[in-house]
């Protein structure tokens, strides 16, 4: 087996162990690899060992690795910040969109979603270790902006999405994941996704309810930068420690 489809088998069976600790179904728990700065052979060898979902932060380079790999049927998410100057090409470009943190993103995203494509499967990204200078919109503020989201056209709002701060003490990473699930049970609506876990987390975040976990270390192996010109944006937090 390849060091990939390896890492996939590692990966897999840590979700499902933690399913399982906590009796939820491990087929309720979407895998995402994250391939960001990870060449298109990566993320082929990840499809041919049985993965679909790929999460990218930076829009030139999902776009130059989309183009190289048309050829599979691939579901793109994006994850990183978004610059309301890059919102059509994202909007045509990909299936989910993780990381909106405020209406002007969603508003325009929705305008620009090609009519020939369904709705655009969002996220709502919450800030929820406080934390100024990282993305994400405030959880005080997240109600009324899961609303306004959820009534525009062309976006399916599916959940919240959050990148606790980052630490080692499992206990902090079980809180900051049920403060995530708690908001989102407040939010209600027809939210059916949480979009929350890492590579060093996952198993905190499945017990918390996650449904997506964006996983790129523990499949890919560490990140080098620069992978390109762009530099790891401020709320990328697991290079900038
Ligand atoms: C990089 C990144 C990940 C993956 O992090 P790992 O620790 O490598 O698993 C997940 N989510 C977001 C938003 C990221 O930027």
């Amino acid at each position: 087996m390849s060091t990939i489809a390896n890492n996939i088998a590692k990966v897999a069976a840590r979700i499902r162990e933690a399913a399982q600790a906590v009796g939820r179904d491990p087929d309720t728990i979407g895998l995402m690899a994250v391939s960001k700065t990870q060449p298109a052979a990566a993320i082929r060898e990840a499809h041919e060992a049985g993965l679909l979902d790929f999460g990218e932060n930076y829009l030139q380079e999902a776009l130059e690795k989309q183009a190289e790999l048309a050829d599979l049927p691939l579901v793109w998410h994006f994850i990183g910040p978004i610059q309301s100057n890059k919102t059509k090409p994202i909007a045509e470009h990909f299936d989910w969109v993780h990381s909106i943190d405020r209406l002007k993103i969603a508003q325009r995203l929705s305008n620009q979603r090609p009519a020939e494509l369904p709705p655009l499967n969002v996220c709502l990204q919450v800030n929820v270790s406080h934390e100024p200078s990282k993305s994400g919109c405030a959880p005080e503020d997240a109600a009324e902006l899961a609303r306004a989201i959820a009534a525009l056209p062309r976006l399916r709002l599916r959940g919240l999405m959050a990148i606790p701060e980052p630490t080692d003490d499992p206990v902090e990473q079980h809180a900051a994941f049920a403060r995530v699930r708690q908001l989102q049970e407040q939010i209600g609506a027809q939210l059916d996704c949480l979009s929350m876990g890492m590579s060093q987390d996952l198993e905190a975040a499945i017990a918390e309810g996650a449904t997506w976990v964006r996983i790129g270390t523990a499949l890919f192996g560490a990140r080098t930068y620069p992978a390109q010109s762009d530099t790891p944006p401020a709320n990328d937090q697991r290079n900038n420690r």
